[in-house]
């Protein structure tokens, strides 16, 4: 079978300067590393035929005589003077001839893996988020709660080392504590998490027979939770180190706590401003007077209500509205006027405000500018 072309096999027009052998070179070795093609036979193959043709390439003079020649400059001394240029070197040499940009390579395939000097002993454990409910009045007082979280926590066993009763952690007899394993694949040196430890770099003779050496187990957490005053929908209360237990004696995660504030059937609010809706009588809209309104902190506010307030008129009660989290001036509360027409009448009351109807034509008791301007708009399209 005929010898493919050194540049074809690297993708490369024929003359390809140094440069572009290189980079095409390493695009090859990434495609073809036998780590991305289990799938692929014909892979380790591709590789060392560009393995083979990148030998050539990136030597001056080897290059030199093979864009002369062809592939007859490395077959039996045709190369001229000098001993000649030698061949590509055997199959089994070749991890240390592509040394240069294995490094490259390397670092790649591994990924963010070899920081941290290649150990991985210890382990942060994982943020764990939890999902709160709180009602209005709670989230205006704060309150103090117990949750429930699942989480990891330190094996109350082994106290976090995987060992049993008395059984020291060892440095692992695999990687020598390296917690990574070299391992010849084909003709590349690949380097693996250990098989053994896991990448911890210890092993324990007796794993702990409650948490099979992990050193964690998953248990649910009771937690007293101090959640403040003015908490809204999203806020975030932080629990530092009360999330997973981290790994082999590393720090636990936190735990965030996420707010959510239900609706309340009569306040609405608005940052620290509560709203709500109060109805009055006609006759107390009317005539003026006094009504009772709930707070939120559970008590009741007296509000005069103006003689003449109409339907939709706004009252601010100073100072009665949601705490704010982080200092700041308590927010107010606002009440709307809802005036109420009565129903159910009886004949006595329909009497009454037929008699009431009656009088108001005479003496129009409606009085705000905006029933003027109806009253003006209706009466000029009567004509
Ligand atoms: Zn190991
Ligand atoms: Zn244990």
């Amino acid at each position: 079978m005929a010898k493919r072309d050194y540049y074809e096999t690297l993708g490369l027009a024929k003359g390809a300067d140094a440069a572009a052998i290189k980079k095409a070179y390493r695009q090859k070795a990434k495609e073809l590393h036998p780590d991305r093609n289990t799938d692929n036979p014909r892979a380790e193959e591709q590789f060392k035929e560009a393995n083979e043709a990148y030998e050539v390439l990136k030597d001056a003079d080897k290059k030199a005589a093979y864009d002369r020649y062809g592939h007859a400059a490395f077959e039996g001394g045709m190369g001229g003077g000098g001993g000649g240029p030698r061949g590509p070197q055997g199959q089994g040499d070749f991890a240390s001839a592509f040394s240069d940009v294995f490094d490259d390579l390397f670092g790649d395939f591994m990924g963010g893996q070899r920081a941290g000097g290649g150990r991985t002993r210890a382990a942060r454990g994982a943020d764990l988020r939890f999902n709160l409910r709180v009602k209005l009045e709670d989230a205006y007082s704060g309150l103090q709660k117990t949750i429930t979280v699942p989480t990891a926590v330190t094996c109350g066993n082994c106290h976090g080392t995987g060992a049993d009763d008395g059984s020291e952690a060892v440095t692992c007899p695999t990687c020598s504590g390296m917690g990574k394993v070299r391992a010849q694949q084909g003709f590349f040196t690949v380097e693996r998490t250990c098989p053994t430890c896991n990448g911890a770099g210890q092993t324990v003779k007796n794993p702990c027979h409650v948490c099979h050496g992990a050193g964690r187990v998953e248990k649910e957490k009771s937690l007293s939770v101090n959640i403040p005053a003015g908490v809204e929908t999203g806020t975030r209360i932080r629990l530092a180190g009360e999330g997973e237990a981290g790994m082999r004696g590393g720090p636990a995660g936190d735990l965030y706590i996420f707010i959510e504030v239900e609706d309340h059937k009569i306040f609405e609010r608005e940052s620290t401003n509560l709203f709500c809706r109060v109805p009055v009588s006609i006759a107390s809209a009317a005539l003026g007077g006094e009504i009772e309104v709930p707070t939120i902190d559970g008590g009741r506010s007296r509000v005069k209500i103006p003689e003449g307030s109409q339907s939709g008129r706004q009252m601010r009660l100073r100072s009665k509205g949601m705490p704010a989290l982080r200092g700041g001036a308590t927010g107010d509360m606002f009440i709307e006027l809802a005036v109420e027409t009565p129903v159910n009448l009886t004949s006595r009351q329909k009497e009454i405000l037929r008699e009431f109807d009656t009088l108001s034509k005479d003496n129009n008791p409606q009085g705000s500018s905006f029933f003027k301007s109806v009253k003006g708009f209706w009466d000029s399209m009567k004509g």
